[in-house]
């Protein structure tokens, strides 16, 4: 019988526990503040950014918002974050990607400072992470790591497979799973067999973007299913990378979409922006 991952409750947890910290800092004299950068009108980062705003206002973080026009410059975008930077009431600044095409992303993540990067996209923290020497994680992934431990599912040595090598998820996936001393493998688009990799797998991680693209026969019976992935179904219906009705019956647990991992990368964002102002005011 499988045991449905609730990411809602786990996120919850996690931004009750932040609003507690946030509320102690209070008491000392001490604000968290995120500043969040949009720049032009595509509706879905809108949405993401409102939902970031929602999560600042309920653990108590102060949110400002940065919303830039389609038409604005990378020099401009530029001259933002480093204002951000100097700015000792910023604690944490984020860029919501994709950005207009005239702008080159890498050249935004590299001006935000690493102290004030929650999103933990720079080099220098995607490095301390890799060292295992960090004090914020990448947020989709750790927040995988937050629901694996807070179901007890143990991850020592155990075999676990990620399907999709992106910067955002496979990758920093990979470093905090050899954390917790799991066997991993990273699949992706050139990977031969892959059903080989999954049906070996007593924990599977989905970041693809293919809907229904994880089916039952690729499962060991007993498997843990963590489904990263955001899509559409045929319906117009958000869905992830699993074939979730036919997968769970083989699970031991497995993550719903929507209401999955989803949540939880917004919650590790509190927690890291959260982390940031602790380090920054020696907290
Ligand atoms: P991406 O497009 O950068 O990466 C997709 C990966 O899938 C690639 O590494 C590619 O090699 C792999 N892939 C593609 N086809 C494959 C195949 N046939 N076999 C094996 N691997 C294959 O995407 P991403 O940014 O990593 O996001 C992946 C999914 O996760 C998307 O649906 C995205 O919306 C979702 N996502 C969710 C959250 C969240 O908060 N829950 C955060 C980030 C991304």
């Amino acid at each position: 019988m499988y045991k449905i991952i609730d990411g809602k409750e786990v996120s919850s947890f996690i931004k009750s526990r932040v609003k507690e910290e946030v509320a102690v800092l209070g008491e000392k004299g001490i604000k968290s503040t995120l500043a969040v950068i949009i720049v032009g009108d595509d509706p879905a980062s809108r949405v993401y950014v409102n939902n970031k705003k929602r999560a600042c206002e309920a653990t108590g973080i102060v949110s400002r918002e940065y919303a830039m026009t389609q038409e604005t410059t990378e020099a401009e975008l530029l001259e933002l974050i480093s204002r951000l930077n100097e700015e000792k009431e910023v604690n944490g600044i984020l860029c919501q990607l994709p950005l207009p095409r005239h702008i080159d992303e890498k050249k935004v993540i590299d001006a935000i400072n690493p102290e004030k990067d929650v999103d933990v996209f720079s080099e220098v923290n995607v490095g301390k992470m890799w060292i295992g020497d960090y004090d914020v994680a990448s947020c989709t992934p750790k927040g995988v790591i937050e629901l694996l431990d807070y179901y007890g599912i143990a991850l020592e040595g155990k075999n676990c497979v990620i399907i999709g090598r992106s910067n955002i998820v496979g990758k920093p996936m990979a470093s905090l799973l050899l954390e917790k001393n799991a066997t991993v493998t990273i699949c992706h688009s050139r990977t031969a067999d892959l059903s080989f990799f999954t049906r070996n797998a007593d924990v599977i991680i989905a970041a693809v973007g293919r809907k229904r693209f994880v089916t039952a026969d690729m499962v060991k019976d007993g498997a843990v299913v963590i489904d990263v992935g955001i899509n559409r179904d045929e319906n117009g219906k958000l869905c992830g990378d699993v074939d979730f009705e036919n997968v769970k019956e083989k699970c031991s647990f497995i993550t719903p979409v929507p209401g999955g991992c989803g949540p939880m990368t917004i919650a590790v964002l509190m927690k890291n922006t959260l982390a940031v102002t602790k380090k920054q005011n020696n907290v």
